[in-house]
């Protein structure tokens, strides 16, 4: 098993937002991949304890009170999760300004239909290569079939938005970037293609990352010139639109060449109940007992006191920090 530390103070005296507005919820860190830049292997551990449904109802009312308006659920694997469709249920009823998910879509053939009836708008799925030799390799044994079901599923779920992530890899699946493209664009679906960033695995693969201005270069020929745009409230990842065709865009995700850490109204919450206010630290500190006790307004007081340890984003320079290779994503919530 291995332990998030609790807390160390590397923080700016001020955050330079006054308090978060979006939150990433890790509702388990379990997963059933090991993608080659999450993870060693299968076998790496899991955290001791986790949150149970009542504890999640309780930290998602405190984080509210504290001024959180969009959700998102991640992990680990959130559809492993007994409770994801609960949980989405739940988070419906409060009126947020958005309630979405990040899934390597294992298991999203059987639950896209019960999510999107508990409310569900957006989903994000992981996949990073369209072979399944390759998609094998990875993700130490992942199935691409079963990953195709599930993102069919999700298509007749009817979702109002479903984005693709990939993470490029040099000599990995760099050659597939105009197919995940094309492919996601010939679906509906919006493509957004990662750097590999130096946190947890990702951070042995620092000589095979694949920048966004070179991933732009190679799909010169499809997209638009001129700047990026970020989309308001929708997180670090900058568009360009298609050529040919205003409708379709690209996203590129800049965690290494380009970090984007001023402005981070984001915080994360791992399934522990550890509030983390950093993608790149361990830093951090518990709401669990809060949680377990069912008092909201001490986890909004945590929330407040999570925020002040927010690194600055300006001096901090997110997953470029050596401390982001200690990191684990799936216990972050990533
Ligand atoms: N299991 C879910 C999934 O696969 O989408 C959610 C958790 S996963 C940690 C969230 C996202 O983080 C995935 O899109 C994954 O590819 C990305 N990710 C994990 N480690 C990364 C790294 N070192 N660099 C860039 N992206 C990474």
């Amino acid at each position: 098993m291995y332990a998030l530390p609790v807390l160390q103070t590397r923080s700016s005296p001020e955050a330079a937002v006054q308090r978060p507005r979006s939150v990433r919820l890790s509702l388990t860190d379990r997963c059933d991949l090991a993608c080659i830049y999450c993870r060693p292997h299968r076998h790496d551990g899991y955290l001791d304890e986790r949150l149970d449904l009542e504890a999640w109802q309780t930290m998602v009312r405190g984080l509210v009170t504290a001024g959180v308006r969009r959700v998102r659920l991640t992990g680990g694997e959130p559809l492993l999760h007994r409770d994801v469709v609960p949980v989405v249920r739940f988070l419906d009823t409060l009126g947020l300004d958005d309630v979405a998910v990040t899934t390597n879509a294992t298991r999203l053939e059987k639950l896209a239909k019960p999510l999107r009836d508990a409310g569900l708008r957006r989903v994000n799925i992981s996949l990073d290569s369209l072979d399944a030799g390759r998609f094998a390799r990875m993700t130490r044994g992942g199935r691409l079939d079963v990953v195709l079901r599930g993102v069919d599923a999700a298509l007749a779920a009817g979702f109002d938005e479903i984005k693709l992530n990939a993470v490029i890899v040099e000599d990995e699946n760099d050659a597939e970037l105009e197919d995940l493209v094309q492919w996601s664009w010939a679906r509906g679906i919006v493509p957004r293609l990662l750097e590999v960033m130096a946190i947890g695995e990702g951070a042995n693969l620092k000589d095979r990352v694949v920048t966004a201005n070179e991933m732009r270069a190679r799909l010169a020929h499809l997209l638009t010139s001129g700047e990026a745009e970020r989309e308001k409230d929708r997180g670090p990842a900058r568009y360009l639109l298609a050529r040919h065709d205003a409708t379709k865009k690209v996203g590129f995700i800049t965690g290494t060449s380009d970090t984007y850490c001023k402005g981070c109204d984001r915080l994360r919450v791992a399934s522990d109940g550890m509030l983390r206010p950093c993608l790149a630290t361990n830093d951090g500190l518990s709401a669990a007992s809060m949680a377990r006790d069912g008092d909201a307004n001490a986890v909004a007081n945590a929330v407040a006191d999570a925020w002040t340890m927010k690194p600055d984003g300006e001096s901090f320079k997110g997953c470029t920090e050596s401390s982001a290779a200690d990191v684990s994503m799936r216990g972050i919530g990533g």
